[in-house]
C-alpha cells in the first residue's frame, strides 16, 4: 500500500492504472477505523481494481465546541488494518493541503441539509456544508467510478447522492448497512470516548430503533411509532435529541408509513459521546 500525502501524489498514483481504465473505488474515512469502515473498503476490493481509502479528520464539518480536538486519531494503526485489506492507496493529507491558504469555496445542499444533523439549532448549517465541500474535493482528487458510505451516516448518504446527481460528478455513490456490536450498538470511532456503563446503556439507541421498527410492523403510526422508540430511550435514561420519521430519500417529514421508505433517526449524548443511529421501514414492513 502506498501513502500519499498531497494531491498531486495521488494524481501521479492512479494516472497509470486509470489510462489503463481501471475501476477506481473510493473510501472516505475519518480514520480510528472499525468493521464498519472495513466493511466498506472490503466492498470497494471486492468490485474495484484499485482501492483508495482517505483518512482526513475534517476540521470543516465540526462544529465549535464538538470534538475536532479529541477525535481519535491512529493512523499507524489504521494504515495496518487498510494494508491487511489489501487497499492500494492511503490518501492522508495535512489540513494545509485541503484547504490551503485563501480557499474560499463551499458546497451547499439546500433543504436536504437544514434538518436533522444539519439543523441549525443542533450541529449547525456548517457540519453538512463541511461534508460536501471534502467529499467534493475527494471525489475531484481521486477520480473514483465508485464511493462508498456507510448508512450510519443516513443523512450523510442521502446528501451526499444529492449532491453527486445535482453537479453530475460521474461516480456511483454506494450505500452499505450499518455495521452493529453483537448487542446492536452502532459502531462508531465516538464509541471509543464510552465508559463500560455508558457503552451498556448505549444500546438504548438501537434498541429504541427496534421497538419502532416493531410497532411498525405491528401496524402502528408514525406517531405511535416514535412515542415506542422515545419511551424505550427514558427507560434506558437516554434523553434524545431528537427521534424523527421521514421519507428515507426526500428526508420530508413523515406523516404516515405510506409504502415508501421511511427513515428513523434519532441522536443522542451518552456521557462524553454524541451518537447517532437509524433504521429505515421498507414499504413491505408495515
Ligand atoms: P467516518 O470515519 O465516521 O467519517 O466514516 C467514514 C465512512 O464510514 C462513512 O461513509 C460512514 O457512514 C461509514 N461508517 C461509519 N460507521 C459505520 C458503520 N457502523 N457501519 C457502516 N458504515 C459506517
Amino acid at each position: 500500500m502506498r501513502t500519499a500525502r498531497t494531491v498531486a501524489e495521488v494524481r501521479e498514483a492512479l494516472s497509470g492504472p486509470r489510462s489503463d481504465g481501471a475501476r477506481i473505488g473510493l473510501v472516505a474515512t475519518m480514520g480510528a477505523l472499525h468493521e464498519g469502515h472495513l466493511s466498506l473498503v472490503r466492498e470497494a476490493r471486492r468490485a474495484c481494481d484499485v482501492v483508495v481509502v482517505s483518512l482526513f479528520v475534517n476540521p470543516a464539518q465540526f462544529g465549535p465546541g464538538e470534538d475536532l480536538d479529541s477525535y481519535p486519531r491512529d493512523e499507524a494503526h489504521d494504515a495496518e488494518l487498510l494494508e491487511s485489506e489489501g487497499v492500494d492507496l492511503l490518501f492522508a493529507p495535512g489540513a494545509d493541503e485541503v484547504y490551503p491558504a485563501g480557499f474560499a469555496t463551499s458546497v451547499e445542499v439546500g433543504e436536504l441539509t437544514a434538518v436533522m444533523e444539519g439543523d441549525p439549532q443542533r450541529r449547525g448549517p456548517g457540519h453538512f456544508s463541511g461534508v460536501t465541500t471534502v467529499v467534493t474535493k475527494l471525489l475531484n482528487i481521486v477520480g473514483p467510478r465508485v464511493a462508498y458510505f456507510g448508512q450510519k451516516d443516513a443523512q450523510q448518504a442521502v446528501v451526499i447522492r444529492r449532491m453527486a446527481r445535482d453537479l453530475d460528478f460521474p461516480v456511483e455513490i454506494e450505500v452499505l448497512p450499518t455495521v452493529r456490536e453483537p448487542d446492536g450498538l452502532a459502531m462508531s470511532s465516538r464509541n471509543r470516548y464510552l465508559s463500560d456503563e455508558e457503552r451498556a446503556r448505549a444500546t438504548g439507541l438501537s434498541r429504541a430503533l427496534e421497538s419502532a421498527r416493531e410497532a411498525a410492523a405491528s401496524g402502528a403510526s408514525v406517531d405511535d411509532a416514535l412515542a415506542a422508540a422515545r419511551e424505550r430511550l427514558a427507560s434506558d435514561g437516554i434523553e434524545p435529541e431528537y427521534v424523527e420519521a421521514r421519507d428515507a430519500e426526500s428526508l420530508t417529514p413523515a406523516q404516515s408509513f405510506n409504502g415508501r421508505p421511511i427513515l428513523i433517526a434519532l441522536a443522542a449524548q451518552v456521557g462524553p459521546a454524541r451518537l447517532i443511529d437509524n433504521v429505515v421501514i421498507e414499504g413491505s414492513e408495515n
